[in-house]
C-alpha cells in the first residue's frame, strides 16, 4: 500500500484516495517525522507533498511556513528498508493530480498554476512531471520581471510579490482602509461591482498574463489549469482578464485552453500518491 502526505504549515494530512486523516502540523521536525511515520504505518511507499519548496538532493524542504524542517533531511529520517519515498512541493502535487484525475485528464501536456497565498506551478507531459534537478522546476511566482520589489526568495520583480492574493488582500484592503476585511468578503464585493477591487483582480491577472506566455512559449502546453483561492474565490472576473490578456501577449503563438482546476484540496494526497505510480 501506498500513502500520500500532504504537509503543509497548519495540518498535515496522511492518506489515500479512499480516506485521510488530518492532524494539526507538529512544532518540531521530530514530532513531524513520528507523525508521518505513525501514520503511514506499514506503507511501502510515501508520496510527500510540501507546502513550499523542496531539494530533492538533499531530500529536504525549505517551506516557509514550515522553518521547523529548514536543513532536516526528510527523507532519509523517513526512510525504511523496503520504503520508497518520494518528495514534490504542493503546486506539483496539484500538477500531477488535475493531469492524470482533473481538469487536464486525458491531455497530452498540461501546465497547472496556482494562485492563492503565493503563486506556483507545475508542468506535466504526458503523465510524467517535471521537477528539474532539485524539484524547483517551473517555480513561475519566482520568474522575475521589470519590477523592483523585494521578494523573500531574495530574488527582486519576483510575480508573486505584485500578483499572488495575499497582494491582491493587500491592497483590496489598503483601498478600503481596513485591514482586517476577511478575504470572502472582498470576493463578494467584487462579485457584486465593486469597481475598485475589480480592477486590482483584474490587474493581478494582467500582470501574470507574461509570465504565463513565457510559460506557454517555453513548454507548450496543451491547456492550463488554473487553481488556488484567487482563482476559486474571483472567478470570471479574473479568468475572463487572464484569458484576454495571455491572448494578447501570446501574438500568433498557439493559445492554450484555460481550465478550471478541479480536485480542490484533494490534489495534493492524489498527486503525492501518483507521484509513487
Ligand atoms: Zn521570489
Amino acid at each position: 500500500m501506498n500513502v500520500g502526505v500532504d504537509l503543509g504549515g497548519t495540518k498535515l494530512a496522511v492518506g489515500t484516495a479512499e480516506s485521510v486523516q488530518i492532524i494539526s502540523t507538529p512544532a518540531t521536525s521530530d514530532d513531524i517525522i513520528a507523525a508521518i511515520d505513525t501514520l503511514a504505518g506499514e506503507a511501502r511507499g510515501i508520496g510527500l507533498c510540501v507546502a513550499g519548496r523542496v531539494d530533492l538532493q538533499s531530500g529536504s524542504t525549505f517551506a516557509a511556513q514550515l522553518p521547523q524542517l529548514h536543513g532536516v533531511p526528510l527523507v532519509k529520517q523517513l526512510s525504511r528498508p523496503g520504503r520508497r519515498i518520494t518528495l514534490l512541493n504542493d503546486a506539483d502535487a496539484a500538477a500531477l493530480a488535475e493531469h492524470q484525475f482533473g481538469a487536464a485528464r486525458g491531455t497530452h501536456t498540461s501546465l497547472y498554476v496556482t494562485v492563492s497565498t503565493g503563486i506556483g506551478a507545475g508542468l506535466v507531459s504526458q503523465q510524467r512531471l517535471y521537477q528539474g534537478y532539485r524539484g524547483q522546476a517551473v517555480e513561475l511566482g519566482h520568474a522575475g520581471g521589470p519590477g523592483q520589489q523585494p521578494c523573500p526568495c531574495g530574488r527582486t520583480g519576483c510575480i508573486d510579490v505584485s500578483a499572488s492574493g495575499t497582494a491582491i488582500t493587500k491592497a483590496a484592503r489598503a483601498l478600503l482602509g481596513d485591514p482586517t476585511v476577511p478575504v470572502d468578503t472582498l470576493s463578494q464585493m467584487a462579485a457584486q461591482g465593486h469597481a475598485g477591487i475589480g480592477q486590482i483582480v483584474r490587474q493581478a491577472a494582467e500582470d501574470l498574463a507574461p509570465y504565463l506566455g513565457n510559460a506557454c512559449v517555453l513548454f507548450d502546453p496543451q491547456v492550463i489549469v488554473m487553481g488556488g483561492g484567487v482563482v476559486l474565490g474571483y472567478g470570471e472576473l479574473y479568468l475572463e482578464t487572464l484569458r484576454r490578456a495571455l491572448a494578447s501577449t501570446l501574438g500568433q503563438w498557439h493559445l492554450p485552453e484555460i481550465r478550471v482546476a478541479q480536485l480542490g484540496r484533494q490534489a495534493g494526497i492524489l498527486g503525492a500518491l501518483q507521484s509513487l505510480e
